[in-house]
């Protein structure tokens, strides 16, 4: 007998008959000798719009009330996918976030897991009930509920089968598995049968947003092996796991696009020591990530500093940046949405040169001008204007031969390993 959690994501349980055949699948999972946790999410829709009805009663809905307002789409499906179980005639129990022990934070609407204490699913599980847990949601040591930032149902299936230490962790979904890139951009990309969480986690947090990042940085913390599914078929879909020795092989595992970025320059800005820290602090202060920075070379003393933000927090950054730029003395300052995150990953990059070279010349070749520019030892990011990502993403994928060898236990080598 195995332990398994399942995690359902929205479209998986977007509607009666969608969850009716999930509960289908659990049951079938739990009949043949298993005893089974089942985290889902809200049906897709129901968040977005309880967002947009909040934003329809208060321009800046207080936090606290968010979470309680949100955690009802989960709510909602623990509930129906517990009737449609027993309606199947098998036995399940819904539990909310806080009833299955999940502790957190409080961070509203971001909040993080501090630990969690099981108990309640371990005794319904040995009585032979079904659990389905409410994902996304927990409850704070003050007792308030909080929930963990869009896409949050994965960190709650993550977090519950470290805590349970599942045998299997499965995170059904809307397609096969993670591919090469989002096969709503790339119609070729191809699954990937295996991959590292560095790997998940850079193409997560660069904006394949198959899975929530943070939900992939638990998993490696506490060595979570999870697989990614469709919920409406039986193929196996991508291991998520630690490195293994063959996975260098290949260059690239992926490509992913953040579209959600804007850019800001401040010009003429002093050439001095304190003069970034004093932006940069400022910035910080009201709690928004920087991702790239660039600042050009001084002419006069003066030089620009451009950065990237997420888009949505661009009218904050408004609000917050005039002061400043009169207290430093610069000319002034432009931000500019419509410029998008364009990324390839994969830890074969430390082994092998040329990765950088070789995207810059397709882009270039494509006539898709590179704005800005980062790297880490396994990925390579660039800013493009957001009309060209898409065209950037075919090329790219198409050039490091993604289309031909995406699967990993496929070689792609476009390049030749590094002379270290
Ligand atoms: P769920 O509601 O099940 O959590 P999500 O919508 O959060 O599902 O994630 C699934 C979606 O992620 C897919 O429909 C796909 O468009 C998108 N996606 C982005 N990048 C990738 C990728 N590299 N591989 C697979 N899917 C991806
Ligand atoms: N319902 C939440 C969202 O839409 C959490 C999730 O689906 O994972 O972001
Ligand atoms: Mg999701």
């Amino acid at each position: 007998m195995s332990l398994i959690v399942q995690k359902y994501g929205g479209t998986s349980v977007g509607s009666p008959d969608r969850i009716l055949s999930v509960a289908r699948r659990i049951l079938e999972t739990q009949r043949a000798g298993n005893q089974v946790v089942a985290v889902v999410s809200a049906m897709s829709g129901v968040t977005d719009s309880l967002i947009k009805l909040a934003r329809q009663v208060a321009s800046h809905p207080t936090e606290r009330e968010m979470d309680v307002l949100l955690s009802t789409g989960e709510q909602t499906t623990i509930a129906l996918t517990a009737m449609a179980i027993n309606s199947l005639g098998g036995h399940a129990v819904s539990l909310s976030g806080a009833q299955a022990g999940i502790v957190t934070d409080g961070f509203h609407t971001k909040a993080k897991i501090a630990n969690i204490t099981p108990k309640r699913i371990h005794s319904l599980l040995d009585s032979g009930i079904i659990v389905i847990v409410a994902g996304f949601q927990g409850e704070s040591l003050e007792g308030q509920i909080t929930t963990f930032g869009r896409g949050g149902s994965d960190l709650t299936a993550i977090g519950v089968a470290a805590a349970i230490k599942a045998d299997l962790c499965q995170i059904y979904t809307d397609v096969d598995g993670v591919y090469t890139c989002d096969p709503r951009i790339v119609k070729s990309a191809r699954k990937i049968s295996e991959i590292s969480y560095d790997e998940m986690l850079e193409m997560a947090s660069l904006g394949s947003k198959v899975m929530q990042s943070r939900s992939v940085e638990f998993a490696k913390k506490f060595g979570v092996i999870f697989e990614v599914r469709s919920s409406f078929n039986n193929q196996p879909g991508t291991v998520v796991k630690h490195e293994t020795a063959g996975m260098e092989k290949v260059v690239i595992r992926g490509v992913s696009v953040d579209r959600k970025q804007a850019k800001v320059t401040v010009s003429q800005v002093l050439d001095k020591p304190g003069i970034a820290s004093r932006i940069f602090n400022e910035i910080a202060a009201i709690n928004v990530n920087v991702d790239m920075i660039v600042q050009n070379v001084s002419a006069a003393g003066t030089t620009d500093i451009s950065f990237t933000i997420p888009a949505d927090e661009l009218p904050k950054i408004e609000k917050h940046l005039d002061p400043i730029v009169a207290e430093i003395g610069a000319q002034g300052f432009k931000a500019q949405a419509g410029i998008a995150k364009l990324s390839v990953v994969g830890i074969g990059m430390r082994s092998h040169s040329g990765v950088a070279a070789r995207m810059f010349e397709l882009l270039g070749k494509a006539e898709i001008n590179i704005q800005m520019i980062t790297t880490s030892e396994i990925k390579i990011s660039v800013i493009v204007d957001e009309d060209r990502v898409d065209d950037g993403a075919r090329i790219v994928h198409a050039g490091f031969g993604l289309d031909k060898v995406g699967d990993s236990e496929s070689e792609n080598t476009f390049l030749e390993p590094a002379v270290s």
